[in-house]
């Protein structure tokens, strides 16, 4: 039967204390106990049930945390105060001094600036590859290696793991594998196809409404109790938690996920096929110019579309910058790094969300210097916002 995250969702009732159609707030950071020994086996990890100390565990979190379990698929979740925040202890916990770390080249540049710049600190080192090629993935792999991870769609050049094939390798050589699934939720479910972690930023879709960060780890109960753990968990320990009123509002936000991101994908095919028509090049999974179109289509949750992202390539960077100013001149959007938001956001990665990466290994990735990325949004009305983008084009001379 097909996996369906939306419904798993749907399916969880949690009740408020006086019956309420949402769960209470806890609005608490500490609980209090009735016996002393119960406070100790808390501590120790045996009174299932009790709370300690909110940057353990809160009930609001573990509300939210089941939810994003039930999309992903996994026995449970952690909630964390940002993606990176999720996406720094799991390295952590996976990896210690001499331990090695295979990654895809195009990722998030803050997770590529903490592997390439940061986790050598603590000597675990990192080989970048073209995650689109199994062979080079593989022969990255050293007897030291503990983890591969990659973005499902990957920022910004919208690249899309193989992510049945990467779990096999990871199965072969003993690896975990870890996927953040920022640009894809519900679209793509990467447990289901054999990854062993699953990693969002909420401050994207799943919250959608650009008004928090926060963060999510899924995986095996075994694996969030290890970071959970009082004396060696990385998420206990090194304390980026959410706070519990945020994680109320994020569940909220969460429970219309399904509809926007059908909406965003509407969209988001609507112009990536207009602008590839007019001669633009345009980089859109949904389009059968994606090198990886047929791949996405094989792993994807067909009702949720291709996503919400996509890029074009416009020459030059000043050329660039006046599109992306003249469109927030005409409120098509706004010119801000992040995405998942109802208004559609543009930016140029090379200069901001992928600064991080050096220029001579971004010419390398193909991240050119013209490269807009769009996070389309929620429009009404698509047509009109395409036929306003298409004079500013006009205007500036690009097409
Ligand atoms: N992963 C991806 C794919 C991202 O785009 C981002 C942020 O832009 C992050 C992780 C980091 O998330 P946060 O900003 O919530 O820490």
């Amino acid at each position: 039967m097909a996996f369906k995250p939306a419904n798993n969702i749907q399916d969880l009732q949690y009740f408020g204390e006086f019956g309420g159609v949402n769960p209470s707030i806890s609005d608490s950071s500490t609980y209090t106990f009735l016996s002393a020994k119960t406070m100790f086996d808390t501590f120790e990890g045996n009174a299932d049930g009790c709370y300690l100390y909110s940057r353990h565990s809160s009930p609001s979190n573990l509300y939210l945390g089941e939810a994003l379990a039930a999309m992903e698929g996994t026995e449970t979740a952690n909630v964390t105060a940002s993606g990176m925040g999720a996406i720094t202890p799991v390295i952590m916990q996976l990896c210690g001094a001499g331990d090695h770390v295979v990654s895809s080249r195009t990722i998030y540049g803050g997770t590529y600036a903490f592997l390439k710049n940061f986790a050598p600190r603590f000597n675990i080192n990192t080989t970048f590859v073209d995650i689109t090629k199994l062979d080079v993935v593989e022969a990255a792999i050293t007897p030291n290696t503990k983890v591969l991870y990659c973005e499902s769609v990957s920022n910004p050049l919208l690249e899309v793991a193989d992510i049945a094939s990467l779990a096999k390798l990871a199965k072969k050589h003993n690896l975990k594998l870890i996927v953040d699934n920022t640009f894809s939720p519900l679209s793509i479910s990467p447990v289901q196809l054999g990854a062993d972690i699953v990693i969002h930023s909420l401050t994207k879709f799943i919250n959608g409404s650009s008004d928090t960060v926060g963060g999510v780890v899924c995986g095996t109960q075994e694996f969030i109790n290890d970071l959970r753990n009082v004396n060696d968990g990385a998420c206990m320990l090194l304390g980026a938690t959410m706070d519990s009123l945020r994680a109320a509002s994020v569940l909220k936000n969460l429970r219309t996920l399904h509809i926007r991101m059908q909406q965003h994908s509407l969209n988001a095919t609507y112009l990536a096929e207009k602008f590839e028509a007019l001669g633009l090049k345009t980089v859109y999974p949904g389009l059968a110019s994606h090198p990886s179109h047929d791949l996405f289509k094989s792993m994807m949750n067909e009702k949720y579309g291709f996503g919400g992202m996509l890029t074009i390539d416009v020459g030059s960077l000043d050329k660039a910058n006046a599109l992306m100013e003249l469109m927030q001149e005409k409120n098509l959007g706004y010119l801000a790094v992040s995405l998942g938001f109802y208004k559609t956001l543009f930016s140029a990665p090379g200069s901001s969300t992928s600064s991080e990466i050096p220029e001579d290994e971004q010419k390398e990735m193909g991240l050119s210097d013209g490269l807009i990325r769009f996070s389309i949004g929620l429009d009404a009305d698509i047509e009109r916002t395409f036929n306003i983008m298409h004079a500013c084009m006009k205007e500036l001379n690009i097409l």
